[in-house]
């Protein structure tokens, strides 16, 4: 599912470039060597703004990964754990396996990028100011002469702290999945203690964004002049892509959000099936194929001796062993020891069990009481719930599948 490149693990955090980041990657720098840098310095050799151009655009994915990565490690220090970031065509991605616990750690972690990459970009024009002095610009004319004057470090300084600065003040605007449409959410999730209802008005309003940028897109393919954003039908391509993936992104994570509150105050108790055939450790292979396997119609089997709870054989198990040896291999030699599994207690919150399994990659857990099993809830267990609730408050949801993390710009 994750197409592209393994660049590396920062404070354990697996940083991967998916393949559509050479897109992006080659725009900027092309568009840089051909474009902008020539025009601040017409007495550069083309080799000079290649160069320039870059080392600009790693640089910017540099601080596009510094900014998911003060999100994760905020994020972190209140229990939210991101193991992974992916940086694509549209930015950075810092995969979440859970949701802030509470409406400041929220609030905290998703203030964190957007301040990062302004303070990136302060920095950066703070140095080139150093470098050069103070300049008084006042005219065109002066400005052209003021940025021929500037070497490569100042003029890369200079291109990184303005885009820096836009990038900061970008993904603050108020609406999901942008960082101040969590902002917004932290607060109004504060104030009303409402998160559902929270999670709405951002997810709205992110849709609201989304759809804004599209009808600029659509007008600056028109010909038409957009303030900030200018003109020209590949930059209005470009923002309606952008406005497109925005809204499907503020559509999907509200819909991931009415899928875990769905799971939110019902316990694995509630959820679990049960598993009527459970089996002794001594049971071997092919007594579980002759007699169980077809005719109970489980996915596991839970081994167990005079009613404590050992380990769980899955139908993998079953099949990894080895045909001529199905009379003398036990279920104990081929069962995933009851220390090994992740199990729920029966009061758990069946959100936690879809957090467990993601994390595990496992499809059921046992639930287990002082060492006896209880039950089994599966992932399909969960599906089916979700389908029943989800489809009771109106929302129809095509995204029923593993929900294995939100995405977070
Ligand atoms: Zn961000």
């Amino acid at each position: 599912m994750y197409r592209g490149v393994r660049l590396g693990r920062i404070h354990d955090i697996e940083v991967i470039a998916d393949w559509s980041l050479l897109i992006i990657f080659l725009l900027v720098a092309v568009s840089l060597a051909t474009g902008l840098f020539p025009r601040w310095h017409p007495d550069w050799r083309p080799a000079m703004s290649w160069i320039t151009a870059l080392t600009a655009a790693v640089l910017f994915f540099a601080s596009v990964l510094a900014h998911e990565l003060s999100h994760a490690l905020v994020g972190r220090r209140d229990g939210v754990m991101v193991r992974r970031i992916t940086l694509f065509v549209f930015g950075g991605m810092a995969h979440m396996e859970n949701e802030p616990p509470s409406w400041g750690a929220e609030l905290r972690m998703a203030i964190a990028g957007p301040l990062l990459s302004i303070a990136i970009g302060v920095a950066c024009l703070l140095l080139v100011s150093a470098s050069v002095g103070p300049v008084e610009v006042r005219t065109e004319d002066e400005a052209v002469r003021y940025l021929a004057t500037l070497g490569a470090g100042a003029t890369i300084l200079l291109w990184l702290g303005w885009v820096n600065l836009i990038l900061g003040v970008f993904n603050l605007v108020p609406g999901f999945p942008l960082d101040g449409g969590r902002v917004l959410r932290a607060i109004v999730w504060g104030v009303t203690g409402d998160h559902r209802r929270a999670t709405q008005i951002a997810s709205k309003l992110g849709q609201a964004f989304a759809w804004l940028l599209i009808a600029f897109g659509i007008a600056m393919v028109l010909g038409a002049t957009v303030p900030f954003f200018g003109r020209g039908a590949i930059g209005g391509l470009w923002l309606i892509l952008i406005g497109w993936f925005l809204n499907n992104a503020a559509l999907m994570s509200y819909r991931h959000l009415l899928l875990l509150d769905s799971l939110n105050n019902v316990t694995a108790r509630r959820l679990m099936h049960l598993v009527p055939v459970r089996l002794d450790p001594a049971t071997s292979v092919l007594t579980v194929m002759d007699r169980y396997l077809m005719s109970s119609g489980q996915q596991v089997f839970p081994v167990e001796r005079a009613g404590r709870f050992l380990g769980m054989v899955t139908l993998k198990d079953l099949a990894r062993a080895e045909r001529a040896h199905w009379d003398t291999t036990t279920l104990e030699e081929i069962m995933t020891p009851a220390q090994r599994l992740p199990a729920l207690a029966p009061q758990q919150q069946a959100s936690d069990a879809l957090e467990a399994m993601s994390r595990h990659g496992v499809e059921y857990l046992p639930v287990v009481e002082s060492d006896h099993l209880l039950g089994v809830l599966s992932r399909e267990d969960l599906m089916k719930w979700m389908t029943l609730r989800v489809g009771e408050s109106g929302e129809h949801s095509s995204t029923l599948t593993r929900p294995s993390g939100v995405p977070r710009r």
